[in-house]
């Protein structure tokens, strides 16, 4: 087992996180202690673990508080919450297993079936983050797949519109790609793709969002960025671009076509289809003007 898997141990009871902590350290795990409730909540907001081993009853806030908690941080990830306590009570079974629980042990549970069942749900869980990894990511490019894209750029943009702050878009399409498949050949065509991917990462922030639009074409949004921004981002994206791209020796030079479109602070509410549709336009006058190059439309 991965050795750099953490498990969240929660008991109010010394004894208890003790031997929890030998024999999960035994097994290879890197185990978190907490010993109350809202400590249990403070660690999980700061670096969510792989897995929860949960108590019932405890002091101050109870472990159905604790779930009830962090389970608005879940996001999209799976983190398997196993509780562990001295509680046989049918109800607080239930109530457990309603609030999403994956399984409910009662205290003493021998150390072999308790790293079964572990293990048993960490697997689930890999498969979990293997498949929500591929329906995220553009395998080839490590760059979120459109409809990702679309998702997470809708959230922004309807955030930016809640906090009135300015967001552009960034469509960007290869020039004259199809001739580098045709006289390079596809692998070349490939490297290029990546290479252009990797180039674009280095330049924009984190907070930024990337996707792969279609075969060579490539989507950003910038937040918090003005239209002079979005002009300088695009004036260096373009000149790190089209830089030499060293292929099974040779050389090959490619260069992209930039449409750009805003929300600038302030603007009446657009919708991302809009925008897209007016950095296509503007992307589509770049190619008309000869390619390397960017177009803003409003
Ligand atoms: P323009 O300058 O107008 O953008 O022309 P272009 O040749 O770049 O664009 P076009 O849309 O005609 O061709 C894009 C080509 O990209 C067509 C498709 O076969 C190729 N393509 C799409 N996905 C991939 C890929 O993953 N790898 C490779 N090597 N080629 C791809
Ligand atoms: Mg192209």
């Amino acid at each position: 087992m991965n050795k750099k898997t953490k498990i969240l141990v929660c008991d109010d009871e010394k004894s208890i996180r003790s031997v929890l902590k030998v024999i999960l350290e035994s097994e290879g795990y890197e185990v978190i202690i907490a010993s109350t409730g809202r400590e249990a909540v403070e660690i999980f907001k700061k670096d969510p673990p792989s897995l929860i081993l949960l108590d019932v009853s405890m002091p101050g806030m109870t472990g159905f508080e604790v779930m009830d908690n962090i389970k608005e941080y879940f996001g999209e990830n799976y983190i398997p919450i196993l509780f562990l306590t001295a509680s046989i009570k049918i109800d607080d079974k239930l109530r457990a297993l309603h609030r999403g629980a994956v399984d409910y042990l009662v205290k003493p549970v021998s150390p072999k079936e308790l790293i079964l069942r572990i293990q048993n749900f960490l697997e689930i869980k890999a498969k979990h983050d293997e498949l929500k990894k591929e329906a995220t990511f553009d395998w080839m490019t490590g760059a979120l797949n459109r409809a990702h894209f679309i998702r997470q750029a809708r959230e922004e943009l309807d955030k930016a519109l809640r906090n009135n702050f300015s967001v552009a878009i960034i469509l960007l399409d290869i020039d004259n790609f199809k001739e580098i498949n045709d006289t390079k050949g596809h692998a070349a065509g490939d490297r290029v793709i990546r290479e252009f991917a990797d180039r674009i990462k280095k330049l924009i922030r984190k907070i930024d969002l990337f996707g792969r639009f279609g075969g060579d074409e490539f989507i950003i949004m910038l937040s918090h960025k003005t239209e002079e921004e979005a002009k300088s981002v695009s004036e260096r994206l373009l000149s790190m671009l089209s830089k030499p791209i060293v292929f099974e020796k040779e050389k090959i030079r490619a260069t992209a076509s930039i449409g750009i479109s805003q929300k600038e602070v302030g603007s009446a509410p657009s919708d991302l289809e809009k925008l897209t549709q007016l950095a296509d336009q503007g992307l589509y006058a770049a190619k008309s003007k000869g390619g390397n190059t960017y177009i803003v439309k409003s």
